[in-house]
């Protein structure tokens, strides 16, 4: 009894398959990376799921991923011992994308080739990648544990809807069979195939095999060539990238590694690996991405940190691994520790993970500090430029650290970069700015706006103008409620220049003082007067120095919630 049925792709499926196929078709190999890490994910999840039931297990301890291809047929396989798919979780998978955010991330396709094939990249088209070499895919699986009449086979030409039916399967595991289109070829080759795998996937731990061929002369006037020995051989080291000592692995290593766990086209800016050891054990190897992912901002976002228990996958974007400042960090951290059976819920009060946290956060801003070194003292101008660019991304997010992360508040402090009256690019360091500072000038002034431009044609800045006092812009959503959290830098304190009445201590002009008293004075019954008519919108009218070219601008009270803010809490609804 072999029940068929037709399903229809979830519509953001379909409509991921046609760009997929349309604009990753200049970076078409990227589907052996997709295809042999959910092999390789397959695996883990076994290994997994059968410490608590070795059952899963079935007659075949092994682990494995098998790559083959026949020529005839022109069809590519890999095939794994992995977890498996029920008829049902076919259903799921490979018709639906589970991912948040899709709905975002489809509304943000531009119709650019290059910008979309970016996106698509960081998204992880996963599976239907497939499509992009094959006009159809099969796949066949059955699930560890359940009997051998209970295996599944899909199919789909990736055009709108896929067939189920019930199959008779011995082997637990999945094969996914590319029906390759005419113009994939070139994957109907060992050589090359070996070449693609070792390069996207030397760092999965593990064994990828393919069968081995020999060269075979012709016979009665036919040509040579490779044929198959019945042999297989592993084609990859099969040990995990971040468990091989550093002078074992290449630049390359690292940076294909990087982007097979980050799904990104670029390599990243910098990474740390080390191994920890002392009370609390652990191996970490943190990347510091180039680009923002799209979702940088969505607060419910997890980290880009998977979590390895003595090089077993326990789980991704484990977020208790570092502060949520550093959301924008990938990598991966294998604890030596840890039970292998720890929950999310576990993570949080773990000691060791508190540990790990710590540490790594130490790690993350030490990179920061090189490569902000480097902008200053770097050989190549693509070491000096690679501080702006993590600035230009990242910059906002650090910023949170300042309320985040009282104990490296000094640290974070230092990794901050403004754009000021005196300089448009954002490249001010506070440092910086107090070797600026005007003799006698006490404090570090900022102004915070909506806008870059907005902050720098304020009125309040004109008196520092005039006095050729520099003051920091900030215009990005988090700067006022972060630098409410610094309070000062190195000794020296931080005052917005839109609160209150600006105090510039000695570097205010007496006569100036004392004009404005006189006509604080003369103006007292006009001051009245605007106080009276204004009352439910002002809580005073004063006469000030601050201002040059401007009649009048607003203030708000020392202590007071700044513009700024209130119109933030106002759009957020408060
Ligand atoms: P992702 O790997 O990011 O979850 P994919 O599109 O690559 O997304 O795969 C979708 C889902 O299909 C996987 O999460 C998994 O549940 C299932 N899947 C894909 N390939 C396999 C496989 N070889 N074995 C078992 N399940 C698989
Ligand atoms: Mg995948």
């Amino acid at each position: 009894t072999s029940a068929t049925s037709k399903h229809s792709f979830q519509a953001e499926v379909a409509q991921l398959l046609h760009l997929v196929t349309h604009s990753l078709y200049s970076n078409k190999e990227i589907f052996l990376r997709e295809l042999v890490s959910n092999a390789s994910d397959a695996c883990d999840k076994l290994r997994f799921e059968a410490i608590n039931n070795d059952g899963l297990y079935e007659d075949q301890p092994e682990l494995k991923v098998f790559v083959s291809f026949d020529e005839k047929a022109r069809t590519l396989t890999i095939r794994d011992t992995g977890i498996g798919m029920s008829r049902q979780e076919a259903i799921d998978h490979l018709g639906t994308i589970a991912k948040s955010g899709t709905r975002e991330f489809m509304s943000r396709l531009t119709g650019d080739q290059k910008a979309d094939a970016q996106l698509i990249g960081q998204f992880g088209v996963g599976f239907y990648s497939g499509f992009i070499v094959a006009d159809k895919i099969t796949v066949e699986s059955r699930r560890a544990g359940l009997p051998a009449d209970q295996g599944v086979r899909w199919t789909s030409t990736g055009a709108g809807d896929f067939d189920v039916e019930d199959i008779e399967r011995a082997e637990r595991g999945t094969s996914v069979i590319l029906h390759l289109r005419e113009d994939a070829s070139e994957y109907l080759n060992g050589w090359k195939l070996k070449s693609v795998i070792g390069k996207y996937s030397d760092h999965i731990s593990l064994p990828i095999l393919m069968e081995k061929e020999e060269w075979k002369d012709g016979e009665n006037d036919q040509p040579g060539g490779m044929v198959k020995t019945g042999e297989w051989e592993p084609i990859n080291k099969a040990s995990a990238l971040w468990t091989r000592p550093k002078k074992d692995i290449t630049e390359e290593q690292y940076i294909e590694f990087y982007k097979a766990i980050g799904h990104d086209f670029e390599a990243p800016l910098a990474w740390s690996h080390n191994r920890v050891e002392g009370s609390t054990e652990y191996t970490q190897l943190l990347y510091v991405p180039a680009k923002a992912p799209m979702d940088l901002w969505n607060r419910e976002r997890s980290g880009g940190v998977k979590l390895y228990v003595k090089r077993v996958f326990i789980m991704d974007d484990a977020e208790a691994l570092l502060p949520s400042y550093l959301r924008f960090v990938k990598g991966v951290i294998d604890s030596a520790d840890l039970p292998l059976n720890v929950s999310r819920e576990l993570l949080q009060e773990s000691r060791d993970v508190k540990a790990i946290r710590e540490g790594s956060t130490k790690r993350v801003l030490s990179m920061l500090e090189d490569l902000a070194r480097q902008q200053k003292e770097g050989e190549t101008d693509e070491a000096k430029a690679k501080y702006g660019k993590f600035y230009a991304e990242f910059g906002a997010v650090l910023k949170e650290g300042l309320g985040e992360d009282f104990a490296n508040r000094d640290r974070i402090a230092k990794l901050l970069r403004f754009a000021s009256s005196t300089s448009d690019v954002a490249d001010v360091s506070l440092a910086d700015y107090k070797a600026r500072m005007k003799e006698g000038q006490e404090a570090i002034y900022y102004i915070t706006a909506d806008t870059l431009a907005a902050a720098k044609s304020s009125p309040q800045l004109e008196i520092f103008r005039k006095k050729g006092i520099e003051v920091l812009l900030m215009a990005d959503r988090v700067d006022e409620w972060a630098l409410s959290h610094l309070h000062e830098f190195d000794g020296t304190p931080l005052q917005s220049v839109a609160k209150g009445a600006v105090d510039l201590g000695k570097l205010q002009d007496e006569e100036e003082k004392k004009a404005a008293e006189e006509a604080a004075e003369t103006f007292k019954p006009l001051l009245e007067k605007l106080k009276e008519a204004l009352k439910d919108k002002a809580a005073d009218v004063r006469v000030t120095t601050r201002l040059v070219d401007s009649p009048a601008c607003l203030v708000v009270q020392d202590g007071g919630m700044s513009t700024q803010l209130a119109r933030m809490l106002k759009q957020a609804g408060q």
